[in-house]
């Protein structure tokens, strides 16, 4: 059977390149597609294309209103591609359908509404400061960057996407985003539903292809004027280093250790399910994962031992299934990571409680696959309790009072996202007030919502992304004021400005 393969999308065409390469489903090993493997020469094709639409003012220049209608319809035409969407996302990184549809379909849909919403009541214009009332001193005024460059990672591709691209063109910028190369196909599709949805060819360009030649074109090209990233810290760094050619912006949503603490009044039932629910979620794989659990000593054991027996019910297998709560680790590579950090915990003195290897059974022969594993006597400076392992992997640290809980959760170069469980909302709020981190859950996990702004304290970040903010990062401010004795001689002219 001959499978599909991907071009790139750039000014509005499909461009292939000479080179290809293979895209492999992680649960079965099989050859989904193959994809344009672009390079820099593709880079600066796309760069000049974005550039070209924003300077002719095609798509920045049309009232908010008409750019809303475009994310309005993108959005409907996102939703009855639904069914494709999910399967695509299945096939490309392994995401049980359930989520699939929440990470690629319910949540970038629910982002192309609102963004519709925020920029129908968008006013780039403030009034400035009063000089010498009754007078305007003149007025503050948004306006786009110009092109903005999006690198994105393999987990959540079409949601990460998202929260860079549609901003970017809400405030009328022109975009060139690069997918993760093992991940291309569902960012083709965001661009293709764009486009059928009315957005200008041009202004969103995706070139596919490896980090090191496509990624670091892009964000050391000269004429990109902002670069928003989510991936690695290590990566993030070589982002900063590359951007400082032309100080390009850059916003960065980087790795994660999530403390989760959980308090001695929580209630453990919730607390036990939302812990599974905080590391577990797309096998680990998720930057905001809660993955060091603090419990305190006087509840410890029970806790533990009702984590062990919640995850016998998980169910790990072909994440097309809609009956499968985790799939496959992206991965060889990814999962050997996993199963190398687990050698280290136990080397360091972890004990691991439940789980630790590659599951039994036929269907994990082929594919990426670790189980569900729990590490309990883990102290705060070992290595998997300061690394990002990013799998299904739990770290368990005891702790004697919530002082020492805070210092624990707060000892550690990331800060993205945190946790609280408690029945006493009081101090729950008061723990959480006083946690490094971007996001503070109590009593839940995940709970991504476009108002709420999403970024890391720390070596977690830099820059906020989605909120009511999120087009700050997209715009520069000017401000234009008026000589006082012009405005003197003539009020109607300040009025202009106000
Ligand atoms: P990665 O950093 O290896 O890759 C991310 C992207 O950067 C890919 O598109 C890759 O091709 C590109 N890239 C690689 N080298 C580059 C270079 N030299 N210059 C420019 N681009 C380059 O990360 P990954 O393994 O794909 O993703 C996992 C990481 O992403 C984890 O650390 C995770 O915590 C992080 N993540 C963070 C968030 C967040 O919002 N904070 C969300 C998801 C994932």
């Amino acid at each position: 059977m001959t499978t599909p393969h991907y071009r790139m999308i750039i000014g509005g065409t499909e461009i292939d390149s000479d080179d290809r390469y293979e895209l492999v489903n992680p649960a079965t090993e099989d050859v989904i597609a193959s994809a344009a493997k672009g390079d820099a020469s593709h880079v600066d094709a796309a760069v000049a294309e974005a550039k070209k639409t924003f300077e002719a003012g095609i798509w920045r220049n049309l009232p908010t209103a008409e750019r809303a209608a475009v994310f309005d319809r993108a959005a409907d035409l996102l939703e009855t591609r639904a069914d494709e969407m999910v399967r695509l996302t299945t096939m490309e990184d392994g995401t049980t359908v359930r989520l699939a549809n929440v990470f690629s379909v319910i949540m970038p849909s629910g982002n192309l509404r609102y963004f519709a919403d925020e920029l129908r009541r968008y006013n780039p214009d403030s009034p400035g400061e009063l000089v010498g009332p009754p007078y305007q001193a003149g007025k503050v005024r948004r306006e786009p960057l110009g092109v903005c460059a999006a690198i994105t990672p393999w987990n959540f591709p079409v949601a990460l996407g998202a929260w860079k691209v549609l901003p970017a063109l809400a405030m009328g910028n022109s975009v060139v985003l690069k997918p993760d190369e093992k991940t291309p196909i569902t960012s083709l599709i965001l661009a293709e539903i764009l486009s059928e949805a009315g957005l200008p060819d041009g202004v969103f360009n995706v070139v596919t292809g490896d980090g090191e030649t496509v990624g670091a074109r892009l964000s050391a090209h000269p004429d990109v004027r902002k670069i928003a990233f989510t991936g690695s810290t290590e990566v993030g760094k070589k982002i900063v280093e590359s951007s400082v050619g032309n100080l390009k912006r850059v916003t960065l949503e980087l790795g994660g250790k999530g403390a989760n603490v959980v308090l001695e009044d929580a209630d453990i039932r919730t607390a036990v399910d939302g812990s599974i629910w905080a590391f577990l979620m797309h096998s680990g794989q998720a930057c905001e994962s809660g993955t060091r659990l603090l419990l305190p000593s006087s509840i410890h054991d029970e806790f533990v031992e009702r984590l062990i027996e919640r995850l016998k019910t998980i169910v790990i297998g072909d994440p097309s299934d809609p009956a499968t709560d985790i799939g496959p680790l992206i991965s060889a590579g990814q999962r050997d990571r996993v199963l190398k950090y687990l050698d280290i915990a136990k080397q360091e003195g972890a004990t691991i409680a439940y789980g630790g290897g590659v599951p039994a059974g036929d269907i994990f022969t082929k594919g990426f696959w670790v189980e569900p594993t729990v590490l309990t006597g883990v102290t705060n400076d070992m290595t998997v309790a300061r690394e990002e392992v990013f799998g299904p992997v739990l770290a368990v640290i005891r702790y004697d009072s919530v002082d020492e809980a805070i210092k624990i959760a707060n000892d550690s170069e990331y800060g993205l996202s945190a946790g609280v469980w408690s029945e006493d909302l009081a101090t729950a709020v008061s723990v959480a007030e006083q946690l490094e981190s971007g996001s503070v859950w109590i009593n839940d996990w995940h709970m991504i919502n476009q108002v709420y702004p999403f970024g890391g304290f720390k070596q977690s970040g830099q820059g906020r992304e989605l909120g009511r903010d999120a087009f700050s990062a997209y715009t520069q401010q000017k401000s234009i004021q008026v000589g006082v004795e012009k405005k003197l001689e003539n009020r109607a002219y300040a009025m202009v400005l106000s």
